[in-house]
């Protein structure tokens, strides 16, 4: 580990972010300085927040300002980190050129939110550009050409996707559930817990359904836009729009 050096006395250690922030250095340059025994006085000690997170890294600041021109000089990343950056950039061209659409409706170029699961699923590689695509523009259709958010955000509206009499007991049980929610008593918080998860259950059921058929019609109409492959299926779209879940499951 570190050298003694000094007489024990005031040196001063940084973490190996702050050295990164204050000196311009990159990970791959503080490594690569320690192993090439440019940076000899450093120590590694525990998390003090967490004993399961990896030891920190603390380096003296002398000896790291001494040599900071020689560090400076390694290279910024590694090889394969440059792979990475260079993978993350056409990704992120392709999200620009390949993914991204304009929408004729809306008359604006659309492309997968931030922080959206096609976005994510894209960038890590579990769908190509073509099907990210499609799931953007069917996404798109769904939530701003058809009346799906709506349905969505109403009970009586989504119920009418249920079978008639499951329809009304989704309706029942919400009515019901607000009208005890002032009720404190425990026979009334009770019934408020079953109300609500069959609540629940019958507007997941219900929402499932709704979804299927608002995304059939998303699908129809981002074919008629010219949007999509005339041959595109409920079924094919199903496919692919799977593989930008299936991460989200675990
Ligand atoms: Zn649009």
């Amino acid at each position: 580990m570190g050298s003694a050096g000094g007489e024990g006395s005031k040196r001063r250690y940084i973490y190996k972010s702050t050295a990164m922030k204050k000196y311009g250095l990159t990970r791959a340059q503080i490594e690569e300085a320690i192993r090439l025994g440019l940076i000899t006085d450093y120590k590694y000690v525990q998390n003090p927040h967490s004993s399961s997170a990896p030891p920190a890294l603390l380096i003296g600041e002398e000896e790291l300002a001494a040599k900071l021109e020689e560090i400076k000089k390694l290279p910024r990343y590694t090889e394969a980190e440059r792979a990475r950056r260079r993978l993350y950039r056409a990704r992120k061209k392709q999200l620009d050129e390949e993914v991204a659409f304009l929408c004729p409706i809306c008359n604006w170029k659309i492309e997968p939110l931030r922080d959206s699961l096609t976005r994510k699923a894209f960038m890590r590689g579990d769908v190509t550009a073509e099907e990210a695509k499609i799931v953007a523009v069917v996404t798109h259709f769904r939530h701003a050409h058809t009346s799906y958010d709506r349905v969505r955000s109403d009970a009586r509206k989504l119920a009418r996707y249920l079978k008639p009499e499951e329809g009304e007991r989704m309706v029942q049980a919400l009515e019901r559930y607000l009208r005890l929610k002032r009720r404190s008593s425990q026979r009334a918080r009770e019934e408020r817990e079953y109300l609500l998860e069959e609540f629940r259950w019958l507007k997941a059921k219900a929402l499932e359904k709704a979804k299927r058929e608002f995304t059939e019609i998303a699908i129809m109409r981002a074919k008629e836009a010219g949007l999509l492959p005339p041959d595109m299926t409920y079924e094919r779209y199903a496919e692919i729009a799977e593989k930008v879940l299936e991460r989200e499951d675990y």
